[in-house]
């Protein structure tokens, strides 16, 4: 029985991958027993952010970060930095930054909500968001004649949920930005290359420690000098409605160098086993076809994903199969992205022992019922 279980929850059988609706990831002893230790005994915490942000550093080889509480608070304290570069007065008052230069211009294909608004997260750290070009096609001319002397950085959404085509790329933003003397800001939240985006010249770059890093809850910073010194100020100001907690810190910190010393190779050779394995078994239930597919944004992530067929009863939809999945117990959690089209999919990342047995008995259930 899990903790969980105990006050009477039930268990979930996560199919559906870092999603903060089921609590992210899961850390290994390991990580827990750094932020057990963390969170029992006392120190400087503007002396362990400082630290923290050195040692993050050496992982994303920037020359500056900083910790947040998740990546959202990042996107927010980033902004808050840019927006206020270090004047006292003006991050006392946030997040009224009336009469500051505040503008985020961001490309209307990634001004999207991965569980909360991204323009939201910018208007928190009294920032404006500034969307241009249309959802479908951006063109570098919108992202150039939108700024003005009241723009502060360009933002850059790396993710699935952004629209993939018709977009303005990560290097002519760059250089769109750089020429104007601005920063590309970029949110990198759920990428699993903490070096790559740093490399490209991306100047601030927010990322989530739960999510690839399977960290503590928590987010960090990491960029150039000049712009991320002014994001741990925020902590005496809007930062505090982000704290970041003693344990949290050392969680993500032990994280970092666990996900350093992995084998990315033989995780993604495991997924595609138990990917193979669901193909195989889900296919051959009457009524339901599988395939394997790999992740939109390109990640060395792989799904099976399953619709129904031919073969399938008269009337019954993926959105009622989708409901039993969910309604028992344990509950069984897929990923509905794209439930509207009638496909259903499954992420093998975050299965634990002897679930991926139990997904394939409860679809037979459900299919022959
Ligand atoms: C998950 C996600 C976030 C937020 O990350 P948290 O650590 O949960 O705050 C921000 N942006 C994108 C694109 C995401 O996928």
């Amino acid at each position: 029985m899990s903790i969980y279980q105990n006050i009477g929850l039930r268990r979930v059988v996560n199919a559906s991958g870092r999603v903060t609706v089921l609590g992210v990831s899961t850390f290994s002893d390991r990580v827990a027993r750094a932020s057990v230790e963390g969170g029992q005994s006392y120190v400087v915490i503007e002396d362990l952010m400082t630290r923290a942000g050195e040692l993050i550093s050496r992982h994303t080889g920037a020359e500056m970060s900083c910790v947040a509480s998740c990546a959202s608070a990042a996107i927010a304290l980033t902004v808050a930095g840019l927006v206020t570069k270090g004047r006292y007065t003006d991050m006392m008052r946030l997040p009224d930054s009336s009469g500051l230069a505040n503008e985020i211009v961001i490309q209307k294909g990634h001004s999207v909500n991965y569980g909360a608004p991204i323009p939201t997260m910018i208007r928190l750290g009294g920032g404006v968001p500034v969307e241009v070009g249309q959802a479908n096609e951006v063109c570098p001319a919108d992202i150039e004649e939108a700024i003005n002397e009241r723009t502060v950085a360009l933002l850059y959404v790396k993710s699935h949920h952004c629209v993939q085509k018709g977009m303005v790329d990560i290097e002519t933003m760059r250089d769109i930005a750089h020429a104007h003397g601005l920063p590309l800001m970029m949110d990198c939240a759920a990428e699993e290359d903490f070096r790559k985006y740093v490399a490209l010249g991306a100047d601030i770059v927010c990322y989530s420690g739960a999510k690839a890093l399977e960290a503590t809850t928590s987010g960090f910073v990491t960029g150039k000098r000049e712009y991320v010194q002014y994001v741990q100020p925020q902590y005496h100001g809007i930062g505090r409605a982000m704290k970041v907690g003693k344990e949290q810190i050392v969680g993500l910190l032990e994280a970092l160098d666990q996900y350093e010393e992995r084998d990315a190779d033989a995780e993604v050779a495991a997924n595609v086993a138990k990917v193979d394995y669901l193909v195989e078994e889900l296919g051959g239930i009457k009524g339901l076809r599988a395939e394997k597919i790999a992740d939109e944004a390109g990640r060395a992530i792989y799904r099976c994903r399953v619709t129904l067929d031919d073969e399938a009863p008269e009337g019954l939809t993926m959105e009622a199969v989708n409901g039993e999945l969910r309604s028992g117990d344990p509950v069984i959690w897929a990923r509905t992205e794209f439930l509207n089209l009638g496909k259903l999919d499954f992420d093998p990342r975050p299965l634990n022992e002897g679930d991926k047995e139990l997904i394939v008995e409860r679809l037979r259930q459900i299919m022959e019922a």
